[in-house]
C-alpha cells in the first residue's frame, strides 16, 4: 500500500525526469480514448467500469491496483492485458503505454494529489474524483503540475452532466422565476458500521479522507449553489453537530453552513453522515421556486419548477462525464469541471472548516 511518505520520495525522483508530451488526437479522431482506472474499489467496480462500456469515445484500457487477485479478475472480465495492468509502485511506467490516454483517479481522497501528479508527469490526461484533494495547497499543486505537463485535468463532478441539473442551471441563468434570492441545498447519508480493518473505513480517518461528510457529500450541495448562482460565495458561516463522538472522532458528522453571494443570494446548506434522507436543493426566486429531489443520486433524480415535474432523460452520469472529457481532450478545450473548479470548492470547504473551528463568519477571497 502506498503512503504519502513514499510519494514524497517518488515525486522527488520524478521531479528531475523530463515531462512527456500527451498524445495528439488530431490525426485519429475516431479512436476511442483509453482510460486507466487507479483504485478498483466500489465506485470503479459498480459505476465507472460499467459506465465505460456505455461511452461513445472512451474504453477501459488499463487498471492500477495493489491487489493481484483484483487485477486477475478485472483482466478476465474486461479483457485487459498484463502490459496495461499496474500496481501503485510501477504505475509511472504507464508513461510508455500508448494505449492509455487518460488516468482516472478513484482512490481515497488523500491519494488524489499523488496519483494526479504522477499521471501528469507520465504525460497522461487526468480525471480525478471529488473531492479534488484534502487541502487547498494540494489542489493548487495539482492544477499547476497538469498545466506544466500540458495535460487536461478534470474533476468527477458527474451532476454537471445530468439533464435535470442542466435544466435547473438553465432556469437559473434565464431567470425563469425571476432573480434567485435563496437556495437551500443538502446531501447526506447514514454512515454504516464497518469492522475494524475494513479498507472502506478510510472515510472516517482524517489522514485519508481529509474531512467527513462535507468533503464526501456536502460538496454536492456546495457545487449546486455555485453552479445555480454562477457566483463565488464571498463569506461562509458554519457550525458542526456531533452525536457519535466515537465513530466520528476524526471527521465531521454533520455540518450546517450558510453562504453569502455577491448578488445578495443566500444559500443554506447541510450535510451529514449521521442520518438518511437528505438529498435535495431548492432555489427560491422572485416569482416561484424550482429544484430537485432526489438531486444527487446516480439515478432516479427528479426536478420541479413551481408545481410541475420536469421530465428529462435518465442517463449514466459517469459515461457522460467521461465522454465529455474525451471531447475536451480531442478539441483541446477547457472542461467545465476543470481542476480550477475543483480548487474553488476546496477553497470554500477550507473556509467552512475554519468557520466551524472559530465559530465566526469567514470571508473568502
Ligand atoms: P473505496 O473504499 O470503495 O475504494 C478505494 C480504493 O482505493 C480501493 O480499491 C482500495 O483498495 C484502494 N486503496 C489504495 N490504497 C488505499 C489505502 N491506503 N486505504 C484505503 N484504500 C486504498 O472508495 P470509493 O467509494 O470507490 O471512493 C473512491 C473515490 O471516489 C473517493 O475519492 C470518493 O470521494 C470518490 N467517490 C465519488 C463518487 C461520485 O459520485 N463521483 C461516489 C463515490 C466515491
Amino acid at each position: 500500500m502506498n503512503t504519502r511518505r513514499q510519494f514524497l520520495s517518488v515525486s522527488a525522483t520524478l521531479a528531475a525526469a523530463s515531462q512527456l508530451a500527451p498524445h495528439s488526437f488530431a490525426a485519429d479522431s475516431d479512436r476511442k480514448l483509453g482510460f486507466a482506472l487507479v483504485g478498483l474499489g466500489r465506485l470503479s467496480t459498480n459505476q465507472i467500469a460499467p459506465a465505460l462500456q456505455k461511452t461513445k469515445n472512451c474504453k477501459l484500457a488499463g487498471i492500477v491496483t495493489g491487489s493481484p487477485e483484483k487485477a486477475e479478475a478485472w483482466q478476465k472480465q474486461y479483457g485487459i492485458s498484463q502490459k496495461s495492468t499496474y500496481n501503485y509502485r510501477n504505475f509511472d511506467q504507464i508513461a510508455d503505454n500508448p494505449d492509455i490516454d487518460v488516468v482516472y483517479v478513484v482512490l481515497p481522497n488523500s491519494m488524489h494529489e499523488e496519483f494526479t501528479i504522477r499521471a501528469a508527469r507520465a504525460g497522461k490526461h487526468v480525471l480525478c474524483e471529488k473531492p479534488m484533494s484534502v487541502s487547498v495547497a494540494e489542489a493548487k499543486q495539482m492544477t499547476s503540475e497538469c498545466e506544466k505537463a500540458k495535460v487536461k485535468l478534470a474533476i468527477g463532478y458527474r451532476c454537471q452532466f445530468e439533464p435535470h441539473h442542466i435544466e435547473c442551471m438553465r432556469m437559473a441563468k434565464e431567470k425563469r422565476f425571476g432573480a434567485i434570492r435563496q437556495i437551500d441545498a443538502s446531501f447526506g447519508f447514514r454512515f454504516g458500521d464497518y469492522p475494524l480493518g475494513d479498507l472502506r473505513r478510510w472515510r472516517l480517518e482524517m489522514e485519508y479522507a481529509g474531512g467527513g461528510a462535507l468533503m464526501d457529500v456536502g460538496i454536492y450541495a456546495l457545487q449546486a449553489c455555485r453552479y445555480l448562482t454562477g457566483e463565488e460565495p464571498k463569506s461562509v458561516m458554519a457550525r458542526e453537530i456531533k452525536t457519535d463522538h466515537e465513530k466520528f472522532a476524526e471527521v465531521d458528522e454533520t455540518i450546517l453552513w450558510s453562504m453569502d453571494f455577491p448578488s445578495g443570494i443566500v444559500a443554506n446548506c447541510s450535510t451529514t453522515y449521521g442520518f438518511s434522507g437528505m438529498n435535495q436543493f431548492t432555489a427560491y426566486a422572485d416569482n416561484g421556486k424550482f429544484g430537485m429531489e432526489p438531486a444527487f443520486s446516480y439515478e432516479g433524480n427528479r426536478a420541479f419548477a413551481g408545481n410541475s415535474t420536469i421530465e428529462k432523460p435518465q442517463i449514466d452520469q459517469f459515461a457522460a462525464e467521461m465522454d465529455d472529457f474525451a471531447n475536451v481532450i480531442r478539441t483541446d478545450s477547457k472542461s467545465k469541471v476543470s481542476g480550477e473548479e475543483g480548487l474553488r470548492d476546496m477553497i470554500v470547504m477550507d473556509a467552512i472548516y475554519k468557520s466551524v473551528a472559530s465559530g465566526k463568519s469567514r470571508k473568502i477571497s
